[in-house]
């Protein structure tokens, strides 16, 4: 693993290649923004907000998605993955609110965390975009981000890695940190393709090192 200092430098390169780095579900309060990071699980956030755009017209609070049948719901987000199991967690999720939150988004981790198909990254999500507090939630960009530049290990679990990198970050970077590292990750280190070549990382990055070489063997 490379040192913390290495690690800062890095993502500061980072930073300033993402300034304006922000959450791209679209949502206009709480509630919205928890049913789209829920729905984002395995799925794209522009599919999410395509999905949203009808979805938060129908559906305004918890008594809406209560009030229709699963099929019916289940219909509305048809065209996201996994959507059996989204829409009993949604409907799920509404029963808890109304039953003990009052019908509102709990504002601590524990609670956020007791809601159906709420885990610690919607969980640090949700904490970090409506309500400000500094968190730093780790999805797939963000992990294979960390990996690839030697900020973390391979065999590390998101829990590693989320406690590292808050380690590095100073706490009050660690909302604006992680959007630019899934912007980073999203627009720059692609899963599949890299853009290694152009990338300012390149040098103290191992990941590329050994991609570029690849690269260059085949040519
Ligand atoms: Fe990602 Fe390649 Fe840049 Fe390393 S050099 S951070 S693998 S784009």
């Amino acid at each position: 693993m490379i040192s913390k200092k290495k690690a800062l430098e890095m993502i500061d390169v980072i930073a300033d290649m993402f300034p304006d780095a922000q959450c791209e579900l679209k949502h206009d309060n709480a509630f919205e923004l928890t049913i789209a990071v829920l729905l984002s699980a395995q799925c794209t956030d522009n599919l999410v907000n395509k999905v949203t755009r009808t979805l938060f017209k129908k559906y305004k609070t918890p008594e809406d998605y209560l009030n229709v049948d699963i099929e019916v719901l289940q219909e509305d987000i048809r065209s996201i993955g996994l959507y059996r199991n989204k829409s009993k967690n949604i409907q799920k999720l509404c029963r808890s609110l109304l039953d003990k939150f009052d019908g509102h988004i709990p504002q601590t981790h524990k609670e956020l965390e007791s809601l159906a198909g709420v885990g610690r990254k919607t969980a640090n999500v949700v904490m970090s975009v409506a309500f400000d507090e500094p968190s730093l939630a780790v999805d797939t960009h963000v992990e294979r981000v960390s990996k690839r530049l030697g900020i973390n290990r391979w065999k590390d679990n998101v829990t590693q890695v989320e406690d590292r990198l808050c380690d590095i970050i100073p706490r009050e970077r660690w909302s604006k940190s992680h959007h630019q590292l899934i912007f980073f990750g999203r627009y720059h280190c692609i899963a599949r393709k890299p853009k290694c070549d152009i990338c300012p990382l390149l040098e103290d990055c191992r990941e590329g090192q050994k991609r570029m070489k690849a690269q260059l063997k085949e040519a």
